[in-house]
C-alpha cells in the first residue's frame, strides 16, 4: 500500500510548523493536523522577547500567522481535527485516525506541544469561565481595572503576570514557596512593578463566590492561617503536561508523559519523530521548539532518503 502523505506533522504549533517548513521545502507532501488554533501556545503568549530576530519582541498570534503564511506557502496544508488514534506506528505506512478521516503517512512528526496543568483546588472546574483561567492573554480583559491573582512561581506566571499588569489594578501572586522559580530578569520585573503583591508561602485550596468567583480561601504554609482573600480573577499557572494520551504504550516516555526522542528527534519507531513542548528534555522554549522541528523535519527526509 502507497502512503498518501510522506509526512504527517501532529501540531500546528511553533515546531510543528516549523518542521512543516522544511517538509514543505524538501518537496515532501506534508499534511499538519491541528486541534485547536494554528501557533498553539503562542495564540495564548502576548508579547515574546525572547525569540532571536525580534529586538523589540514580537506578539504570539502575529508570529504565529507569519509561521503559518511561510509553511503554508512551500506546500504543506494545515486540516483542523482532533486525533483520535494512530496505529500502525512500527510499519513502513502509518495510519492516522481523526474522528472523521483516516490518514497514511510514510512518516509521523509528533509536535502536539502540552497544556497548562490545573491546581486540582475545590470550585475550580466551577468558577473556570467565571474568574478562573488559564490564559491571560484571552481572559485578561475581562478583569480590566480589577484586582486579580497569579497562581505560580514559574517563568508562566512571571509572564503572564506582568501582562496582566497592564489591564488590572493588582495583580496578586500566590506562590507555595518564599522564592521564585521564574528566570532572574522576569522576577525583577515583577519586583519593580507596584502593581504586584505577594502572598508568599501560600496555596490556594478553594475558589469561592456566588455567580463569579469572588475570592480564594488561601492558607499560609508559615503560619497555618487559612482566610479568604479577594478577587476577581485567579489565572494558573502552575506547570503544564504534554499532550501523549493518544502514544501512551506505542512509545517511550518519561514519568509525566514526555515522549523520548533522540538528538534528531527519533523516537524509538522508524519514521516516528517527537520534537517540541511534547518531548522529553525540550528546554520549552519557542526557540528551541523551532530547532526541535527543523531537526525532526531534516531527520524525517533523511528516513525517506534511505
Ligand atoms: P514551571 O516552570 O514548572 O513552574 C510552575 C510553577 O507552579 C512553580 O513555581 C511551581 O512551584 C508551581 N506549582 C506547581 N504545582 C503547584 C501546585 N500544585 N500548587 C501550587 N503551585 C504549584 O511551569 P511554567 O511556568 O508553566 O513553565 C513551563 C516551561 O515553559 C518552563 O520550562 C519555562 O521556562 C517555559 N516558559 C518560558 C517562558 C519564557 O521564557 N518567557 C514563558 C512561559 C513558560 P515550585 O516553584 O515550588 O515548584
Amino acid at each position: 500500500m502507497e502512503a498518501e502523505y510522506d509526512a504527517i506533522i501532529l501540531g500546528a504549533g511553533a515546531a510543528g510548523l516549523a518542521a512543516g517548513l522544511y517538509t514543505g521545502r524538501a518537496m515532501m507532501k506534508t499534511l499538519i493536523l491541528e486541534s485547536m488554533g494554528t501557533g498553539g501556545q503562542l495564540l495564548i503568549t502576548d508579547l515574546i522577547e525572547n525569540y532571536p530576530g525580534f529586538p523589540e519582541g514580537v506578539h504570539g498570534q502575529a508570529l504565529a500567522k507569519m509561521m503559518e503564511i511561510q509553511t503554508t506557502r512551500f506546500g504543506p496544508t494545515i486540516e483542523y481535527a482532533e486525533v483520535e488514534a494512530v496505529e500502525d506506528l512500527e510499519k513502513k505506512v502509518k495510519v492516522v485516525r481523526t474522528y472523521d478521516k483516516r490518514y497514511t503517512t510514510k512518516t509521523l512528526i509528533i509536535a502536539t506541544g502540552g497544556a497548562h496543568n490545573k491546581l486540582g483546588a475545590a470550585g475550580e472546574d466551577t468558577f473556570a469561565g467565571k474568574g478562573v483561567s488559564y490564559c491571560a492573554v484571552c481572559d485578561g480583559n475581562f478583569f480590566r481595572g480589577q484586582d486579580v491573582m497569579v497562581i505560580g512561581g514559574g517563568d508562566a506566571a512571571m509572564d503572564e503576570g506582568y501582562y496582566l499588569s497592564g489591564i488590572v489594578n493588582s495583580v496578586t501572586v500566590a506562590h507555595r514557596r518564599d522564592e521564585l522559580r521564574a528566570t532572574k530578569v522576569l522576577q525583577e520585573r515583577a519586583f519593580k512593578s507596584p502593581k504586584f503583591k505577594w502572598l508568599w508561602s501560600h496555596v490556594v485550596e478553594e475558589f469561592v463566590g456566588n455567580e463569579a468567583l469572588e475570592g480564594a480561601r488561601v492558607k499560609d504554609l508559615k503560619t497555618g492561617r487559612v482566610y479568604t482573600y479577594p478577587t476577581a480573577a485567579a489565572f494558573i499557572y502552575v506547570g503544564f503536561h504534554p499532550n501523549s494520551d493518544f502514544v501512551k504504550g506505542m512509545l517511550d516516555m518519561d514519568a509525566l508523559g514526555h515522549i523520548h526522542s533522540d538528538l534528531h528527534m527519533r523516537t524509538k519507531l522508524p519514521g516516528v519523530f517527537a520534537c517540541g513542548d511534547v518531548r522529553a528534555e525540550s528546554t520549552r522554549q519557542l526557540g528551541s521548539a523551532v530547532g526541535d522541528g527543523i531537526t525532526a523535519a531534516l531527520a524525517a527526509f533523511h528516513y525517506l532518503s534511505l
